[in-house]
């Protein structure tokens, strides 16, 4: 899906384009080359390779990957994507060690408790091949991504600013959403210490888009939503997060249709169920 000049939506649960537990996947284009910024979780990486095949581009054009944050639901493919296409995999410095110690990662233990993952997931580590660290320039064949370490939903959260001659973006990740919603949860290294000491670091860029990773976002006033999150966090209650409205994907009976979809698929050789091999 199209959504601006040189960038595409390939992936997603909210817009219904790949598994219901992927993440907003945004596909960068430079003209030579593309660059895919996030991957979610994995079951959903054939989707997401045809939605990027069907924009006329192929697969093995992607030569990096970036992703946002440490969470399994924005790197889990980064596996096999990276078999499929030869890119290399960037991520935040500190990122690396929760996306290779995936036994020790709350939220995907407790995702397996609630039996969210489709039947047969399995959770594989990945090595990074790049860490970026905060105010990084990250040069990417003729598209330069500066990465903003915005602590708060996961310590190495970093938002990543683009801009070309027409506009500004800001990729959030799940550091702020639409609305001023802010990625909050009830997970070791979720802090709202950490947002109100970092949200202005992203509040005033003069961003026009704003792109996080679920959900809706805009092309225009983004930063109207990044100041209504930092004016949330100078008052006095807590702030209204994103995913406690994101039901759906909390709801078993939901995740259990795309489970048997998958199965079925499966069995005519079109999709898989398993996440990528390392
Ligand atoms: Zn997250």
């Amino acid at each position: 899906m199209k959504i601006a000049e040189n960038l595409y939506l390939v992936g997603s649960e909210q817009f219904g384009i790949s598994h219901p537990l992927d993440c907003n996947c945004y596909l960068l284009d430079s003209g030579q080359t593309r660059t895919l910024i996030d991957t979610g979780l994995g079951p959903g990486v054939e989707d997401i390779l045809q939605n990027i095949r069907n924009l006329g581009f192929a697969p093995e054009s992607i030569r990096h990957i970036v992703i946002t944050h440490s969470h399994i639901g924005h790197w889990g493919g980064a596996n096999k994507l990276r078999e499929r296409t030869g890119a290399v995999v960037w991520a935040p410095a500190g990122a690396e060690k929760a996306m290779q110690d995936v036994d020790s990662d709350r939220a995907i233990r407790v995702n397996f408790e609630f039996g969210r993952y489709p039947t047969g997931f399995v959770a594989r580590p990945c090595r990074p091949d790049k860490p970026f660290s905060d105010a990084d320039r990250i040069a990417l064949d003729g598209v330069c991504l500066r990465a903003i370490r915005t602590g708060g939903h996961t310590p190495d959260s970093t938002c990543l600013l683009f801009e070309n001659r027409e506009w500004r973006g800001l990729f959030t990740g799940d550091v702020v959403f639409y609305g001023g919603r802010l990625g909050l949860t009830n997970l070791e290294g979720c802090s709202l210490a950490e947002y109100r000491r970092n949200i202005h670091k992203i509040a005033d860029l003069r961003t026009d888009a704003l792109f996080p990773g679920h959900g809706v976002f805009v092309l225009r006033r983004g930063e109207k939503h990044i100041q209504r999150a930092a004016h949330k966090l100078a008052d006095l209650l807590m702030p209204p997060t994103f995913f406690e409205e994101n039901e759906l994907i909390w709801d078993r009976e939901y995740l259990s249709m795309f489970n048997a979809d998958t199965r079925s698929a499966a069995g005519k050789g079109t999709r898989e169920t398993v996440d990528a091999d390392r």
